[in-house]
């Protein structure tokens, strides 16, 4: 799809949101049963995987695919339980199926949650759930309250049918059995010594197990298939019920729902982390892990009172912005980062750290416009250096998105290098920052008055919190000082102009703000290409 027709799309699904008088034409049935099913525990399965080795790249998407894969698969088996049966919507790990109702359609259900819980028990060793919850209505509307009591009922038996065999726990199913030898390997990439060694030759000989050898060779066929259809495969890499199997190609009817876009070099090979953070400014390489939420997105469901095309395109809207919009944006101008999961309503990617704060910026406008400003998101940036775990960097980014949400409420905000704006006051934060790391780039502002900002700024937070008024100002005679000491000469005459700016007690000036002068001296530090000094 080209950005044209993405945001035709976008259009139209936000339309459809929002009108509230349009008849409905979305072929939702006036009875029948509605089933939902959702994966729970996602993120620790996907980001699992240890960075460092060369495969961690490919091994993360092949994990990510997994889960969208299935979440497909399972939507289908769903269908295919009743006769008449339709999707209505499949995305991000979650789906909704409606059928016709009959005497007895709980039972279909209930033997398939106990298929799936056993299946998955065994596959992925109880590190990711899935959940069926079903609900009947007579009104023509998603029965949304009916659902959600079945969803709860469920999560709090979660592998029911797996755990419990005749009405007791069956302490057989979840251990091992002693003519099982225990194993001595510990794969280096997940941590399991649940799996068999795999000899990687591209690795330099190391070992990983089974499990992350059939997720990086995934990801390698996930960057040869820019379609992203699941295909029928005796052979392939992603395991389903009743012993069926599939692989990632760009024929077949199925979509796997996943960002295909992948950072390669010239000769088209992917990149790994490593290369990924070469490609930051600065000489400090350091990856960026983005996490984007969007907000307050059940209580946009809940008002629009059950009707299903309202309730489908609010779906659709987000998800072909989280994945189609994202997938266009990487490919086109954000080359190099690394999309690790998109769609339903978030978004996770991993990418040189400057370009990665540009692209939550761009990301956050385009998203204002799609929804007319009805919908924001907020996003967490982690910085590292590229061998850090990925999944406390991304629990870093996560609590950098939790802990400024209780700061501020109603969120629409980004956190990022230690501090938190709103997408409002962030464009105009970055382009100081631009400005800023352009000057100290050309010489005409020393790292020690950079420091001195960081410092002072501390401090200013410091003493408004402890609500000591002098304290908040202090920093003025201080900076007005070091300033006109440190930027004597013509060439640094508008640096001490926007130091005037900076100190400046009668009036805020947009591009010199104080209050973000912690990020905006760090990030031109960071964006340095001069030596440490
Ligand atoms: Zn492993």
């Amino acid at each position: 799809m080209t950005s044209e027709q993405i945001w035709e799309e976008m259009l139209a699904l936000r339309n459809r949101w929002l009108d509230e008088k349009a008849s409905d034409d979305s072929g939702w049935p006036p009875q029948g049963i509605a089933i939902e099913g959702d994966f729970a525990g996602i993120q620790g399965y996907i980001l699992k995987p240890v960075p460092g080795a060369k495969g961690a790249a490919k091994r993360l998407r092949g994990r990510s695919l997994q889960v969208s894969a299935l979440t497909a698969l399972l939507a289908q088996e769903v269908e295919q339980l009743f006769p008449n049966a339709e999707i209505f919507y499949s995305a991000g790990g979650r789906f909704l199926v409606h059928a016709p109702a009959s005497p007895d359609w709980k039972a279909p259900l209930d033997d398939l949650q106990r298929k799936i819980d056993e299946w998955m028990g065994l596959q992925f060793r109880g590190e990711v759930v899935f959940h069926l919850a079903s609900a009947q209505f007579t009104d023509g509307k998603i029965p949304r309250d009916g659902l959600r009591k079945s969803m709860t009922d469920r999560k709090m038996r979660p592998l029911a049918g797996f755990l419990i065999g005749n009405g007791a726990w069956d302490e057989t199913r979840f251990l091992r059995t002693l003519d099982d030898p225990p194993s001595v390997f510990k794969c280096p990439a997940c941590l399991t010594t649940a799996n068999k060694p795999v000899i990687q030759k591209d690795e330099d000989d190391t070992q990983i197990c089974e499990e992350c050898d059939r997720d990086k060779k995934l990801g390698q066929e996930l960057a040869n298939s820019p379609r992203a259809m699941l295909v029928r495969d005796a052979g392939g890499q992603i395991p389903f019920l009743d012993g069926a199997r599939y692989t990632i190609g760009n024929s077949g009817t199925i979509s796997a729902h996943v960002i295909h876009h992948m950072p390669r070099d010239e000769r088209n090979k992917p990149l790994t982390l490593e290369q990924v953070a070469e490609k930051s400014i600065g000489t400090r390489k350091w990856l960026g892990y983005l996490r984007l939420d969007a907000d307050g997105v059940g209580s946009k469901f809940r008002e629009l009172e059950n009707k299903p095309a309202r309730i489908r395109a609010l779906s659709k809207l987000l998800h072909t912005f989280f994945r189609d919009c994202v997938q266009q944006k990487l490919g086109q101008k954000y080359h190099w980062i690394y999309p690790v999961y998109g769609g339903g309503d978030d978004l996770f990617v991993i990418g040189p750290w400057n370009v990665v704060i540009d692209f939550a910026a761009e990301l956050a406008t385009e998203f204002h416009i799609a929804s007319q400003g009805k919908l924001s998101f907020s996003a967490g940036i982690a910085l590292s250096k590229p061998k850090q775990h990925i999944l406390s960097k991304s629990e870093e980014a996560e609590s950098g998105l939790n802990e400024h949400a209780k700061m501020k409420p109603g969120k629409k905000s980004i956190h990022v290098l230690g501090e938190t704006f709103s997408w409002t006051e962030f464009h105009g934060v970055l382009q100081a920052a631009y400005r800023v790391a352009g000057w100290y780039e050309r010489g005409l502002i020393p790292s020690s008055l950079l420091q001195l900002l960081i410092e002072l700024q501390g401090q200013t937070r410091m003493a408004i919190k402890a609500g000591d008024a002098a304290g908040a100002v202090r920093y003025r005679p201080i900076l007005h000082y070091q300033a006109h000491r440190n930027l004597k000469n013509d060439a640094q005459k508008p640096v001490l102009e926007w130091f005037r700016k900076l100190i400046d007690r009668q009036k805020a000036h947009p591009d010199a703000s104080w209050s973000a002068m912690g990020f905006t001296a760090r990030y031109a530090l960071l964006a340095s290409r001069k030596e440490k000094e």
